[in-house]
């Protein structure tokens, strides 16, 4: 049945986005998106492996390229946010099946020089679970919002964007709440020295913003400043063989524009990228659609049907391509 499905919707090419794997959730995760334990994850790779054949990321560049239409059913997995996850349990896994995979870094965060604001909002919503009701209050104060209780003021907390993400810093003093120390006893990221070693284990490595914000609140120069500047990050302390690049959070509302500048840049040379607005059509072959896996605890199996129904449901009303 799901064969049938992939063969009449013709869409061959399955590109999966998670961040993290973990038995023991850690506490700036925890809060945001339900992790895949180990065990999902690899109950997963037995469900995908069965229908696609994973593809080598030199013949995925090669066959966008050329623009060869794909024969089987291929996949490619990818991860962003460039996690010790990574290194602690997806790559072992990935290696020891010979599955190729894409981790995309954020040049700000690697060598766990900054943690990402989201991140922030999920330590300070650890945190909360404890305060007493006047330390909620203040919490509410700082950020505007009436209600002392635990839930609305969780739900602000997590609400914060990238624009106003300063408030979570301010938060984080009046709880007594130090990200710095946290970066140092938790290394939560990648260091330069771990991508170094991915890549030799066959790895790539690809961009994914300088300091991961909403591409939707930004304009169009400092988007081009976030592209620009994590792969070049990515060109000087990696010298991959090709250059990636994976939207944060969404590439929903980037012009055609930009995409057609970033693609020109010779510097940036750039062979594909990506966003996660699950199985869709773009104007342009080497832009891809990914289907995000973490914003639900469902399996692979129902993630995919649901995907591919929609896709072939949005293709009858001509709604499978996305408007730039
Ligand atoms: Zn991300």
């Amino acid at each position: 049945m799901f064969q049938k499905l992939i063969k009449i919707s013709n869409k061959k090419l399955l590109i999966p986005l998670y961040h993290a794997i973990s038995d023991d959730p850690p506490e700036h995760l925890k809060n945001l998106y339900p992790l895949r334990s180990i065990r999902q994850f690899k109950n997963d790779l037995a469900f995908i492996l069965k229908f696609f054949e994973p593809i080598s990321v030199k013949d995925l560049v090669y066959s966008i390229k050329n623009n060869q239409p794909f024969t089987e059913n291929r996949v490619l997995f990818t991860f962003d946010d460039g996690l010790r996850e990574v290194k602690d349990f997806i790559a072992p896994i990935l290696k020891e099946k010979g599955i190729p995979a894409i981790f995309f870094i954020n040049s700000a965060f690697v060598n766990n020089k900054d943690l990402f604001y989201r991140y922030k909002a999920s330590l300070i919503v650890e945190r909360l679970k404890n305060e007493d009701t006047r330390e909620l209050a203040r919490v509410a104060e700082i950020l505007n919002i009436n209600s002392p209780l635990f839930k609305p003021v969780k739900d602000a907390v997590l609400q914060v964007n990238y624009l106003h993400k300063d408030v979570l810093d301010e938060i984080a003093c009046l709880l007594n709440i130090d990200f710095n120390d946290f970066l140092q006893k938790n290394t939560p990221y990648l260091s330069t020295g771990e991508l170094s070693l991915l890549m030799k284990d066959g790895f790539y490595i690809g961009a994914h913003g300088v300091g991961h914000p909403e591409f939707f609140n930004i304009s169009f120069e400092e988007q081009y400043r976030q592209v620009k500047e994590s792969i070049t990050w990515v060109q000087e302390n990696l010298n991959p063989d090709f250059n990636f690049f994976a939207f944060p959070f969404t590439d929903f509302n980037v012009s055609k524009q930009f995409l057609e500048s970033i693609y020109a840049d010779q510097e940036m040379k750039l062979n594909l990228t990506f966003g996660c607005a699950g199985l869709k059509d773009e104007f342009l072959s080497s832009h891809i659609q990914r289907v995000p896996f973490e914003k639900t605890g469902c399996s692979a199996k129902t993630i995919l049907y649901q995907e591919y129904v929609r896709y072939l449901l949005k293709k009858l009303i001509r709604k499978n391509y996305i408007k730039r």
